[in-house]
């Protein structure tokens, strides 16, 4: 029989670390922390499966998940000793989410749970505390209400506002008791209203907030079920990679109260450092508060340490001074979770009556620098070995660190300063909505989010962001975590700045900014410049350096570049590449100096005219070859020959057809003719590629000729080696490669004559046509290396146009046709295929055979797993995205070594 409820409590739990799948990531790491014997309130977790089946069945839970809920409750009211909904002593509840991943704040949570009219006055009378009891009443009937009965919590804040303006208070905490009895009678007024607008024929039940403590515990079950679906945790699951097939555990928890007096304070914390991963404890707290009160960022948090005040922004006590004994308490579970789990943990925590309970732990979120930090640290601390410490950075998140900072000689004008929540600069114009981010971002403008705080409604916004700024809420407030996780620079709980969202503009000191002007934010300093601030380049040396080597030593693919500027070569070598993996040299001649003699070229319509052009182009193209082979000495350099349709270089208007007229010395009507007859309707699948190279071979001679001559300069000049791979793109027959290696091996002849200089060069093919990948074996005769070009390949293979099917790829993701974007990650299932069927053909007719790939994949990490596998020898990307590579081409090798030992 199916088992659908696993209970935890004072040193046991039927569940385990390992089975967070099942249990969710909260379920499985409370039942741990109770098997270690830490303090933690008992309860039980609905299983994921109750979760799917729930989906499944048309929104049914199982027939006998009641039964076990009924025994694994009655088992926490043994061990607290209380019941669920006795008038006297009665027992509360949690109802929370847990999915296998975090999703933090994505779905719902019901707090207090088991308050009624009657429970509440026996709260009152047992803890003494009347005052304690109706706030609790209170904050239940709201998030029961906006969670479960879809009334929004905007309602119950009017009359919260209301009771507060009547007597004149500034703070919630004057309220008192006789306050709070009041407010709760509107509160549950104000339920019926809105049931009764929604529902006039219902009956008195349906449009009265439930005073059944059952039917509340069902309510909130289904609710937290339901809240799996709903638009920002569907939304945060595209944006992670989170199947939707995982569904989300329930956890239902006994109460524990930060919120009954000054001896009581709630708080979450990280054993390192999220943003520095430096090996100190950080985090907030807050003394007399619930536990969402500390996300909410409504109250400014506390330091947990007399170390964290100096970060803090404000003059507070922190706990260590406040409560020594309890922090005493927390120091030591803290270090117990981070020894046993060998990893930085987030923790959430209650102190009750001066006594600590655990309420969380969890793999803790943290920055790219930080992740490195910490595993380098655990690997010198013996905790992890270099492999863990290699999985345990997230290659994509290395973007962060690669990317410019802030010049610190640059004039900056200080208009504020808040946290420093997420590290990183980043500048861009004030929007203070994340629907017009998103609206502005997609017309390529760089904004910044302003915000009195986020909430889970703004995430697309900030995932538009360059960057976030809030006039509220701490380090742990929704915009920091979250803009830590998305890599984003982020200033939190910037006081200063006073937002008036109806008139569109901030005020900070005596500056008005109006939406759509400049701001500067530095998510390292807290700090935010009015204007555009110019930045500088990272140093990556120390961890990050340490890092990257062990990657080096782990991985067996190597990795190159794209790259044809001298700027890109040189940052790609400066990132660790090993060589250039695709040259594209039509890139080189859309200079102002180089497009009317290109143009020149193409309109010719004699071979005679075209080598006169192409005369001219000759000492530019041997420059740039000479310029990028310096800097590259001793690596491969992989360059293709021209690729695109020679229509993408015709002159457009008047002014540019004359000035082709002029050089060509021809006249306009001439220029207008060729220009008409190069046209096509079609131009992916026309005129490029080696077809050009066949039909005016003298432009890969020219270029051949460019390439030898550059290469025997640079051999002369520096008697270093150099390395080219001459590359024959969009080959679909191996009669077009054998042409076309020959002009290459014939220009390479001359030169060396000329030159008496012999350069060492392969000749090889780009595999970007499905034919291609059949007739590999024949291609592979003439060609010493093999290029995936998986750009052109995805176009071919899937019929997808590479430049049109953004517009509608983002449906297709939405309606799962495709799990991802096949331009991003490589569609191993088709694309795939003709890989491994290319790269087995190819090595067949030649053992020896060199294969790399150089679209866009190669700079996925996904794509990187699956060349890998593929058994490929290098993967080529953008320079910014080498150390990117070199990280995932060491996890892909580790997790092929560990396939390989667990298959024998
Ligand atoms: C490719 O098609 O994958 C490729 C690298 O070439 P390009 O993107 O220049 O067409
Ligand atoms: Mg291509």
């Amino acid at each position: 029989m199916t088992k659908y409820v696993y209970s935890f409590g004072d040193g046991f739990a039927e569940g385990k670390v390992d089975m967070k799948n099942l249990l969710g990531g909260k379920g499985a790491n409370l039942a741990e922390m109770c098997s270690l014997g830490l303090p933690v309130p008992p309860g039980f977790t609905i299983t994921t499966e109750v979760c799917t089946g729930y989906y499944a069945n048309g929104k049914a839970l199982p027939k006998g998940l009641d039964t076990e809920v009924k025994k694994a409750l009655a088992a926490v009211e043994k061990a607290v000793g209380c019941t669920f909904g006795d008038a006297k002593n009665p027992l509360l509840v949690s109802v929370r989410s847990g999915a296998r991943a975090s999703m933090p704040g994505m779905m719902d949570t019901v707090l207090n749970l088991g308050l009624n009219d009657i429970t509440v006055e026996g709260l009152a009378a047992k803890t003494g505390n009347p005052r304690f009891a109706y706030d609790s009443y209170r904050r239940f009937i709201q998030m029961y209400s906006d969670v479960v009965l879809g009334v929004d919590h905007y309602h119950f804040e009017e009359e919260l506002e209301a009771i507060k303006l009547n007597k004149a208070y500034e703070l919630d905490t004057q309220l008192n008791a006789d306050d709070l009895k009041l407010l709760v009678e509107k509160y549950k007024n104000k339920v019926t209203d809105e049931l009764r607008n929604r529902f006039p024929n219902g009956t008195v039940e349906q449009s009265t907030f439930p005073q059944d403590v059952h039917i509340q515990l069902w309510g909130a079950i289904n609710a937290v079920f339901d809240s799996w679906m709903n638009a920002r945790a569907i939304t945060y699951r595209r944006l992670h990679d989170i199947p939707e097939g995982w569904g989300t555990a329930v956890n239902v928890q006994s109460m524990v109260f930060g919120n009954m007096g000054d001896d009581c304070a709630t708080g979450v914390a990280f054993t390192r450092n999220p943003s520095t991963g430096d090996k100190a404890f950080y985090g907030e707290f807050l003394v007399n508060a619930q536990g969402e009160d500390v996300v909410a960022g409504i109250r400014t948090p506390q330091p947990l340490t007399i170390a964290g005040k100096a970060t803090s922004g404000a003059d507070l006590l922190s706990m260590e001074e406040v409560m020594p004994g309890v922090y005493g308490d927390l120091v030591k579970i803290y270090q117990k979770l981070e020894h046993h789990y060998r990893d930085m943990q987030d923790i959430e925590f209650t102190v009750q009556n001066r006594k600590l309970w655990m309420l969380q732990t969890r793999s803790g979120k943290r920055t790219a620098a930080a992740s490195i930090k910490i595993a380098v640290d655990m690997v010198a601390e013996k905790l992890i070995s270099k492999e863990v410490a290699i999985g345990r950075v997230d290659p994509a998140a290395l973007d962060q660190l690669l990317h410019p900072t802030l010049d610190p000689n640059a004039k900056k004008t200080v208009l504020a300063r808040g946290l420093p929540a997420s590290p990183g600069a980043a500048c861009g114009i004030v929007v203070f909505s994340a629907d017009v981010a998103e609206e502005r971002a997609h017309h390529k403008e760089k904004v910044i989010l302003v915000r009195i705080e986020t909430s889970p409604e703004d995430i697309h916004g900030m995932h538009a962001a360059q960057g976030i700024l809030t006039a509220r809420g701490g380090m742990t407030s929704h915009a920091a975590v979250v803009a830590r996780g998305m890599g984003k620079p982020c200033v939190s709980g910037a006081g200063e700045v006073k937002i008036d969202y109806a008139a569109k503009t901030f005020k900070a000191g005596n500056q008005t900014v109006k939406e759509g002007d400049f701001v500067t934010i530095n998510g390292s300093s807290g700090e935010v410049f009015l204007g555009e601030v110019p930045t500088i380049q990272p140093q990556l040396s120390g961890d990050f350096a340490m890092l990257m080597g062990w990657a080096d030593e782990l991985r067996t693919l190597k990795i190159r570049t794209n790259a044809e500027t001298p700027l890109d070569a040189t940052t790609a070598r400066k990132f660790g590449a090993e060589g250039i993996g695709l040259c594209r040299t039509e890139h080189m001649f859309f200079d102002v100096d180089r497009i009317t003699p290109m143009r020149e070229m193409i309109v010719s319509d004699t071979p005679e005219k075209r080598k006169l052009a192409l005369a001219k182009l000759l000492p530019m193209q041997r420059k740039d070859f000479a310029d990028i082979f310096r800097i590259m000495t001793g690596l491969p350099v992989t360059i293709r020959l021209l690729d695109p349709p020679l229509h993408e270089f015709l002159p457009h208007g008047e002014a540019e057809i004359k000035e082709v007229a002029k050089a060509a010395g021809v006249t306009v009507e001439y220029v207008k003719a060729r220009a008409h007859a190069l046209h096509e309707s079609n131009p992916m699948l026309g005129h490029r590629g080696c077809r050009l190279g066949v039909t005016y071979p003298e432009i890969y001679e020219m270029q051949a000729r460019a390439i030898f001559e550059a290469a025997s300069e640079v051999i002369k000049a520096t008697k270093e080696k150099v390395i080219p791979e001459i590359m024959i793109p969009l080959v679909m027959n191996e009669k077009e490669l054998e042409m076309m290696k020959r002009v290459v091996d014939e220009t390479a002849a001359a030169v060396a004559r000329e030159t008496s200089v012999k350069v060492d060069y392969l000749v090889g093919t780009m595999i970007e046509l499905p034919r291609a990948a059949l007739r590999a074996g024949d291609i592979a005769r003439h060609a010493e290396f093999f290029s995936f070009g998986t750009n052109d390949l995805t176009q071919t293979t899937l019929g997808l146009s590479r430049d049109d099917a953004a517009s509608f790829i983002e449906i297709y993701k939405q309606k799962g046709v495709l799990e991802s974007d096949p331009f991003v990650t490589i569609d191993t299932q088709g694309v795939g295929e003709l890989i491994e069927i290319a790269a087995e053909r190819g090595r067949k007719s030649r053992p020896d055979i060199k294969l790399g790939i150089c679209g866009e994949h190669g700079g996925d990490p996904a794509s990187i797993h699956f060349c890998q596998k593929a058994g490929l020898n290098y993967v080529s990307c953008s320079p910014y995205r080498v150390p990117v590579a070199r990280l995932a081409a060491a996890q892909a090798a580790i997790k092929a070594k560990t396939a390989k030992a667990e298959a024998a």
